[in-house]
C-alpha cells in the first residue's frame, strides 16, 4: 500500500506553567490563530500551497490543559490522538516544557527521531530552580529516556559549563550563533521533528518573547532552515511565544509566517518522504 501524502494538523498547547520568568505563552495559540486567519494574511505557502484549501492542514483546536503535572499526560495523549489519526503534528506552544511530553507521544511512532532544536537557550538543565520539567530542562529529559537517536540544536548563545557537561553527557551536537555565523548549518536525515523556539530569533524581529536574547537568527535565516530541511519531517512545534511581551503584534506574525512555512515543508513531501527540491534538475 502506498503511503498517503503528508496532512498537517495545528494544535494548541496553552500551556506556560513551567516557564522560569514570565507567563504569558499559555496566550499564544489563539494569538497565532488569529494572526494565521486575519484578512490581512494570505493563506499561499512559499513552496506553492494553499493552506486554506481542502485537505492539507486541519486545526484540532487547543486541548484543554489541567494545572500541574497533569498537563504533560494530557499533551501526550493529545500528540498520539493526532498521529493515530494519521495527521502530522503540529503543536502551537506555550513555554518549551510541552516539547517533552511530546516528544514521548511522537517516540511511540517514530522511535529513531532526530530532533532539530532552533533556540537561543540549550534548556539541557537537570533541573531549574527545584523543577525537572521546567522549560529550562525539556531536552534533558527527552535524552535521559531515549526519545531522540539525535538532537541537533541551532542558535544557541547562552550556554554556560553546567549545560555544557549536559550536551556532552548526551551526545548533543551544537551549533552556536559563532558557529552559524562561520556558516556551520546542520545535517539531519530519516524522520526529523523540529522544535522552534522565537527565541532563537534577535529580538529585532521577535520581541515577544520571555527571554529575549540578542544577537540572533533572522526571520528569513528561520524560514530558510525550514524549507531546505532534509529528512521527513514528521512533526514540529513553534514554542515560546509571549503575546504580554509583543509589540504591535509583530511577533504573532512572525509565529504565523514560521507555522505557514513548516506546514509547507511538510506538505512538499511526497508519499515517499521525497521532497521536489531532491529531485535532480532536468
Ligand atoms: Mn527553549
Ligand atoms: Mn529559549
Amino acid at each position: 500500500m502506498t503511503p498517503a501524502a503528508p496532512r498537517v494538523r495545528l494544535i494548541g498547547l496553552p500551556y506556560d506553567g513551567s516557564s522560569s520568568f514570565l507567563h504569558g505563552a499559555a496566550e499564544a495559540p489563539a494569538a497565532i490563530r488569529a494572526a494565521l486567519e486575519s484578512s490581512h494574511w494570505n493563506s499561499w505557502t512559499e513552496l506553492g500551497q494553499d493552506l486554506a484549501a481542502g485537505g492539507t492542514m486541519s486545526d484540532a483546536g487547543d486541548v484543554l490543559l489541567s494545572a500541574g503535572d497533569r498537563a504533560r499526560a494530557e499533551i501526550e495523549s493529545a500528540i498520539a490522538e493526532v498521529l493515530a489519526g494519521g495527521w502530522r503534528p503540529l503543536g502551537l506552544g506555550g513555554d518549551h516544557s510541552i516539547t517533552y511530553p511530546v516528544l514521548r507521544a511522537m517516540n511511540r511512532s517514530h522511535p529513531a527521531l532526530t530532533i532539530l532544536h532552533l533556540d537561543a537557550h540549550p534548556d539541557l538543565y537537570e533541573e531549574f530552580e527545584g523543577d525537572r520539567f521546567s522549560h529550562a530542562c525539556p531536552f534533558a529529559r527527552i535524552m535521559e529516556e531515549g526519545l531522540a537517536q539525535r538532537l541537533v540544536q541551532v542558535g544557541i548563545r547562552t550556554i554556560n559549563p553546567q549545560q555544557r557537561r549536559q550536551a556532552q553527557r548526551y551526545g548533543v551536537e551544537l551549533i552556536d550563533m559563532r558557529s552559524w555565523e562561520a556558516g556551520v548549518r546542520p545535517r539531519v536525515e530519516g524522520p526529523v521533528y523540529l522544535s522552534v523556539d522565537l527565541d532563537v530569533l534577535d529580538p529585532a524581529f521577535a520581541p515577544g518573547v520571555s527571554h529575549r536574547e540578542p544577537g540572533g537568527l533572522s526571520v528569513r535565516e528561520v524560514l530558510s532552515s525550514v524549507q531546505r530541511l532534509t529528512g521527513t519531517l514528521v512533526g514540529a512545534d513553534v514554542v515560546e511565544y509571549n503575546p504580554r511581551q509583543d509589540v504591535g503584534g509583530v511577533t504573532a506574525v512572525v509565529a504565523a509566517k514560521i507555522v505557514k512555512e513548516i506546514a509547507g515543508r511538510i506538505l512538499a513531501e511526497n508519499s515517499h518522504g521525497d521532497r521536489p527540491g531532491d529531485r535532480r534538475p532536468g
